[in-house]
């Protein structure tokens, strides 16, 4: 890896847009794509100022951080959540369950498989490529899981003809992610991200929510350890005899409102056993708010997997002090070795393209922040 430092500071992966840029997505403006190119080199430059030492390319070509999928394989076409309402089976809960969520139905568009699914171009690797050509750090490429991706995709009425069930896409979807992490790893990404943001809400939510709001068609039937049985499944046979990148898993706590009260709440305790047979290096995990309890738990994380700790919250105004993030850190090494840390933001700072959470300047401060912790611990 180009970065040999302890605590290295690096992010989950998206970035505000620009209004300009949103603007371009919204018109489909003919200049999109050199939009996108400028819109990434600015994300770069940020996370550069701010001192973080593993950086991404700000998600600025993807509308959000599975929806893009649409645009680079086939068989996948974009619907609304609002769309997504006549297929679901139980209209009304579904209904309910957005409304209750604060999720923006209209803003957050799913995609759903609509025939057979193949790669038609890379889905990540140009954008590797161009993040390569303008910086020297080392760089982190987000994809979307295996499981997230067979589980949301998949819809009855619209995928079945196909597909008769998510099983059975997800062996398609495996065969895509394999292909993309092996031209990733030959390419020499230092670290490939996946991201399983549902995996807390299967255990945290409840057996009455499993029908989480990214994966309107998640058979109410199935149990929440059905359902983590199936995503480490998945995970593994993704990343099976793939070696050289810094292969995570980032798993969400709720990042789509500001209403912290709406979003997820409980330890990942549950998770751990889970997390302990995937075969994969490092766990991208959110403990930036109370709602996550004590990074004690991570004690039960099997060494010498990796932590990427979420120690600064992507959702408020306020920016975290050097000393907060030093004293959150110095809990976590009580019972983790310093040299298996990764320092992070709980998420990312623009997961839905029309409705980031946070604007470029404060996102800009919190990075700094966590960046000038970093130099603190190193140098103690
Ligand atoms: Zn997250």
């Amino acid at each position: 890896m180009r970065t040999d430092v302890r605590y290295p500071v690096t992010v989950v992966g998206s970035w505000p847009r620009p209004s300009w840029l949103l603007e371009a997505m919204k018109r489909r403006s003919p200049a999109l794509a050199d939009l996108q190119d400028q819109a990434t080199l600015l994300a770069i430059k940020f996370q550069e100022d701010a001192g973080v030492d593993i950086i991404s390319d700000g998600e600025q070509r993807r509308d959000n951080f599975y929806s893009f999928i649409a645009e680079r394989l086939e068989g996948i076409r974009l619907m609304t959540l609002a769309e997504l309402l006549d297929y679901v089976e139980d209209k009304a809960a579904f209904e309910n369950l957005l409304n209750a969520l604060d999720v923006p139905a209209f803003a957050i568009r799913n995609p759903v498989v609509i025939g057979k699914v193949r790669r038609r171009k890379p889905l990540a690797m140009d954008d590797y490529r161009f993040l390569r050509e303008h910086t020297r750090k080392a760089v982190k490429i987000t994809l979307p899981g295996p499981y997230l991706l067979s589980r949301s995709t998949w819809v009855k009425g619209l995928s079945d003809s196909t597909y008769p069930d998510g099983d059975t896409l997800g062996n398609d979807i495996v065969a895509v992610l394999r292909e993309e992490l092996k031209e990733l790893a030959e390419a020499g990404a230092e670290m490939v991200q996946f991201d399983e943001p549902v995996l807390s809400e299967l255990l945290l939510a409840g057996r009455s929510a499993t029908r989480t709001f990214m994966c309107a068609a998640l058979a109410a039937s199935s149990s929440p350890e059905g359902e983590l049985e199936r995503a480490v499944n998945l995970l593994n046979r993704t990343v099976e005899r793939i070696h050289g990148p810094v292969v995570s898993v980032h798993v969400c706590r709720g990042n789509w409102s500001r209403n912290e009260e709406v979003l997820l709440s409980g330890s990942y305790d549950g998770l751990i056993p889970y997390l302990n047979r995937m075969n994969l290096d490092q766990f991208v995990l959110e403990y930036a708010t109370p709602r996550a309890g004590s990074p004690r738990a991570l004690a039960a994380l099997r060494p010498p997997a990796q932590i990427g700790y979420g120690v600064v919250n992507p959702r408020t105004a306020d920016v975290e002090s050097v000393d907060e993030i030093v004293h959150r850190v110095r809990e976590l090494t009580e019972v983790v070795s310093s040299d298996r840390i990764f320092l992070n933001p709980d998420c990312g700072f623009g997961t839905f393209a029309e409705r980031p959470v946070a604007d470029a300047s404060t996102a800009f401060a919190k990075l700094g922040a966590l960046a000038a912790a970093a130099k603190k611990l190193r140098a103690s």
